[in-house]
């Protein structure tokens, strides 16, 4: 059900193509949708809840396009022997964790993660997911999360013949049939893309089984691509193709796939992205934390690529990942100008193209029309705020501040940092904590 909302006298600041600054503005949402924006008190007789947002600025709710939900219960794990290359970072942390995952821990560690997205003004995100020891139903664990936090979310599982045949299999099947069921009841917050772990760890079989089934059923695909170095030269070897070309060759590609990180793929490959619509996933402090370089998001952008940007779990907070996206631009160039306009179009502007291709809702804008998702924050800025300055008060300004209020669809999730969502945080940490407790001990 939509409720309607008043957000009242609040700084609206809206992002898209071209940032604007509203001083003192209400938006009405109606029908999960920004019905009407007008200075002041114009918007005339409402009966609905009201909110008051005056001394905050309203921007629209942000949206994660690569994540990993089931990743929370990673934070502070013991015993973790170092690495020494990306391949060790997944057999010693990420492999021996999600082989670990239950139904349960899937559940938990989705709800905990998806609580923190309120908490920072996220309110569509776009998961990737790997349960190898528990798939069948890990996607419906996830989407009961989604459900009792009122987000948006896009889900898949992500399909690896790196635990075998049987695995791969129930990795398809887990797809395939959660797809099914979000385009046969349809919960307007709740979508499906099909699943791929990487081209490293598909092989051809695989790969052609799960394009087959994707295709059939008209979905997108969410794969890794190109993520360290070794996903090219093991493409290389064994299907002597580029990781991108043997995707385009599949029919992977396409406006409805996102394909995270590509931080080593050549002009060819871009332009490949690019002719073929597909979303870049751009997840910059991952791909420090992992040494495996930096995505050339600058020349992605020149070649016309559609970019977005994920955190691949490593933060809620959209406007800490686009920060580093920035510096980490800079670092790689040694270029204090580089990167500005590619990194906040990617926030801003690719990651609401991304999630309205997904959802067929329009997001990004305050606008009528746009979708009634919005993050309310506690800042009072210390110089003037205005249209040509928006971005810059995004990156270093609003990225510090306190979310104060989230908004999904009109719904009021968090209201002056009160989840008013039918959860009890603490005992969803609680039980958080017991279960990656737990899981420590057996992986
Ligand atoms: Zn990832």
């Amino acid at each position: 059900m939509h409720e309607s909302l008043l957000i009242e006298n609040g700084t609206l600041l809206s992002t898209g193509a071209v940032p604007s600054v509203r001083r003192n503005h209400s938006i009405l949402i109606k029908d999960g949708l920004i019905a009407r924006i007008a200075p002041g008190s114009r918007i005339g007789a409402f009966s609905g809840k009201r909110i008051d947002a005056s001394g905050k600025v309203v921007v629209p709710g942000l949206i994660n396009a690569h994540t990993h939900l089931y990743s929370t219960f990673a934070r502070g794990m013991l015993k973790v022997r170092p690495s020494h290359d990306f391949m060790g970072v997944l057999r010693n942390l990420w492999w021996r964790l999600d082989c670990a995952l239950t139904e349960e821990d899937c559940y938990s560690s989705a709800l905990v993660a998806l609580i923190d997205s309120i908490r920072h003004g996220t309110t569509t995100l776009i998961d990737h997911h790997a349960s190898p020891r528990a798939a069948a139903g890990s996607l419906d664990a996830i989407a009961r999360a989604v459900g009792e936090t009122g987000l948006r979310a896009c889900l898949c599982y992500e399909v690896s013949d790196r635990h075998g045949a049987r695995s791969a299999r129930e990795g398809l099947d887990e797809n395939a049939r959660f797809i099914r069921k979000c385009q046969e009841h349809g919960d307007g917050n709740l979508r499906a893309l099909f699943g791929l772990h990487a081209s490293f760890t598909l092989s051809d079989k695989t790969l052609e089984e799960a394009a087959g089934l994707g295709h059939s059923l008209g979905a997108g695909f969410h794969i890794h691509a190109a993520e360290a170095l070794g996903d090219q030269q093991a493409t290389l070897r064994t299907a002597k193709a580029s990781v991108i070309a043997r995707l385009e060759k599949q029919g992977i590609l396409g406006r409805r796939s996102v394909a995270a990180h590509c931080v080593h793929v050549s002009q060819k490959e871009i332009d490949m992205l690019a002719q073929s619509g597909t979303a870049v996933a751009h997840n910059p402090q991952s791909n420090l934390n992992n040494a495996v370089g930096t995505a050339n998001v600058v020349e992605m952008a020149r070649r016309g690529a559609v970019l977005g940007l994920g955190t691949d779990a490593m933060t809620a907070n959209m406007l800490e990942e686009l920060r580093v996206a920035l510096w980490a631009q800079r670092a790689e160039t040694r270029n204090p100008s580089a990167g500005f306009r590619e990194v906040t179009g990617a926030l801003f502007d690719g990651n609401p193209r991304i999630a309205s291709r997904i959802f067929g809702l329009r997001f990004g804008e305050l606008r009528k029309g746009c979708v009634g998702d919005v993050a309310i924050f506690d800042y009072d800025p210390p110089t003037p705020l205005v249209s040509d300055n928006a971005l810059g008060h995004a990156l270093f300004g609003l990225s510090q501040a306190r979310v104060d209020t989230t908004v999904v669809g009109g719904r009021v999730l968090m209201e002056h940092g009160r989840l008013l969502i039918d959860v009890d945080e603490e005992r969803a940490n609680e039980r958080a904590r017991e279960l990656a407790r737990n899981l420590w001990q057996r992986s």
